[in-house]
């Protein structure tokens, strides 16, 4: 695609890479504090820019079975967490589409 812009995000709280500061989500996109990650707790966005998608893999989880794709990003290439792609149990396709921030991995940036 190559998108090498950075998209600067405005809003009460704007979470960011917590190696290099590069704007992902605002707190208005986010629908869940209550997610696991590798690293621990972990947040569930609407949508999330200024990352780079990898190739999808199946991935089982408490919830299920899960087509996710580990993300990165843009700027310092650090796995952020991962995006849905597809939800096998049908009381999780809400997730599909959606992202996973690792809490550990972010920071406030405004
Ligand atoms: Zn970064």
């Amino acid at each position: 695609m190559g998108m090498s812009y950075r998209r600067y995000l405005y809003g009460e709280r704007v979470y960011g890479c917590s190696k290099c500061k590069t704007h992902l989500a605002t707190i208005h996109s986010m629908i869940s504090r209550a997610f696991n990650g590798q690293h621990g707790r972990a947040y569930l966005f609407e949508s999330v820019v200024n990352i780079v998608e990898g190739e999808p893999c199946d991935r089982p989880m408490t919830t299920g079975n899960h087509t996710v794709r580990d993300i990165y990003c843009i700027k310092c290439n650090t796995t952020l967490g991962w995006k849905y792609d597809k939800a096998y149990e049908v009381s999780q396709r809400y997730k599909e589409g959606k992202f996973i921030l690792e809490r550990n991995l972010l920071v406030d940036v405004q």
